[in-house]
């Protein structure tokens, strides 16, 4: 069964449990915080369903996706573009689907801000809890079942999540709904929710309080600094930004964090898997308002995704782009994370025993000092240009 022949390929969609007819998958976590299945033998009936439908060992592809066409994008609302991780396409996507009288199903923090999972709303008050990136694993247990029973019932609904999560919901329907729209997005890899959780513990001990509000790439610094804004329930504030932020270092430095199947991510490959993918329009020159308030990628991947596209233009500003720039400026749509293992596993078998931030600052040391070398010889280089530019003057 699945859990015989994935091992550390699985992706953690969690589809399989959804999809098992005696609900025989369970799924434990490990000492790096992943969930992977395990099939209880005597609840089996060996039907296979899960070996056959999983989209990792079925490398997964849309039979109705084409290369995609690009645009540069940004939600007309201020306020939400500003709350919004990019440039807030997926908000407006989703008040397409709630104004149509849709439901958008998507990923939530849990309530004390140390877990994320997968829900369906149709209300703005849902959005809200939906909207804003969480950029650590969601748990997205039953959320294949609830998204099917809503089609069947006629109802409309917008699923965002990792490519491999749209992937699973593809395999899971194993038909095409008219009524459904897939969004993914560009993913550089997905981290570990216990590293999230040895984060919010140190932030916690260190203010003496627990987290009322935590946000990933928060705007008040500008889009490009990558913030990390945490409140805390006594009032005060943590922000750090990515020359400071432990969490951000860990993670774009040395993928410190990610889950092991992301290094070999089978839904990186062009044409995507869902009808639209969105990101940040990373490497695109634009004005000092645009980079302070952000830019999303989209790319329409299939009829279905066009189609709805041009229904959300009234909620966003949109412009075509080619895909060689968005490329050039987000590596991540093709490109798998590189791992280093030596630091990665040194990480995992210190997370319950070091601070956080000491660990990640631990590990990131040679970085550190690479970057403060690159600085001084860029410093230098700039130094050396203007004094020859003097001389020519
Ligand atoms: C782990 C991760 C890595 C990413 N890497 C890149 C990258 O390398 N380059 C890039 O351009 N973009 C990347 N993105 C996408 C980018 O950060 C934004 O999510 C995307 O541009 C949408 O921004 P927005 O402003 O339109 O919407 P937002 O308001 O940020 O909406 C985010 C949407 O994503 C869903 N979502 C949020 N967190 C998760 C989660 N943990 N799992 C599944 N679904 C979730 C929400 O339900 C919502 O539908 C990544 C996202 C994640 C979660």
């Amino acid at each position: 069964m699945v859990d015989e022949v994935i091992g550390k390929e699985c992706c953690g969609c969690k589809m399989c449990g959804d999809l098992c007819p005696t609900d025989a998958i369970q799924f434990v976590t490990d000492q790096e915080g992943f969930w992977y299945p395990q099939v209880d033998s005597e609840k089996c009936v060996k039907c296979g369903l899960c070996v056959k439908k999983c989209p990792v060992l079925n490398e997964t592809v849309n039979p109705n996706a084409f290369m995609p066409d690009v645009y540069c994008a940004w939600i007309l609302d201020e306020e939400i573009r500003m709350k919004s991780t990019s440039g807030g396409a997926y908000s407006a996507l989703a008040l397409r689907m709630l104004d149509d009288g849709g439901y958008i199903a998507g990923c939530v923090f849990s309530d004390d801000w140390k877990s994320a999972k997968h829900v369906i709303g149709n209300t703005r008050a849902d959005l809200d809890k939906i909207f804003r990136t969480k950029y650590f694993q969601s748990d997205t247990a039953g959320i294949y079942r609830s998204v099917r029973e809503l089609l069947d019932q006629g109802e409309r609904v917008l699923f965002c999540g990792c490519p491999c999560q749209n992937a699973a919901l593809r395999e899971y329907l194993g038909k095409e709904y008219e009524n459904l729209v897939q969004c993914d997005f560009i993913c550089r890899g997905i981290n570990s929710p216990a590293a999230h959780r040895a984060n919010v513990r140190e932030l916690e001990k260190r203010y003496g309080s627990e987290v009322s509000f935590f946000n990933f790439k928060n705007k008040s610094a500008g889009w490009t600094r990558l913030g990390l804004l945490v409140k805390f329930k006594n009032g005060q504030q943590d922000f750090t930004d990515r020359d400071t932020s432990a969490w951000t270092k860990g993670y774009i430095n040395y993928n410190l964090f990610m889950r092991p199947s992301c290094e070999r991510c089978h839904f990186k490959r062009l044409p995507r898997v869902s009808d639209l993918s969105i990101g940040d329009f990373w490497g695109l020159e634009s004005s000092p308002e645009n980079m302070k308030k952000g830019m999303s990628v989209v790319m329409v991947n299939t009829e279905k995704g066009r189609r709805y596209y041009e229904r959300t233009l009234p909620y966003i500003h949109s412009e075509p782009q080619d895909f060689q720039t968005a490329l050039n400026g987000n590596g991540a749509i093709r490109i798998c994370p590189k791992y280093y293992p030596r630091k990665r596993g040194e990480f995992f078998r210190c997370i319950d025993t070091e601070d956080f931030s000491k660990l990640v600052t631990r590990l990131n040391r040679d970085q550190a000092l690479k970057q403060s070398v690159h600085r001084l010889l860029s410093r230098g280089k700039h130094a050396v240009k203007k004094i020859l530019h003097m001389q020519k003057g």
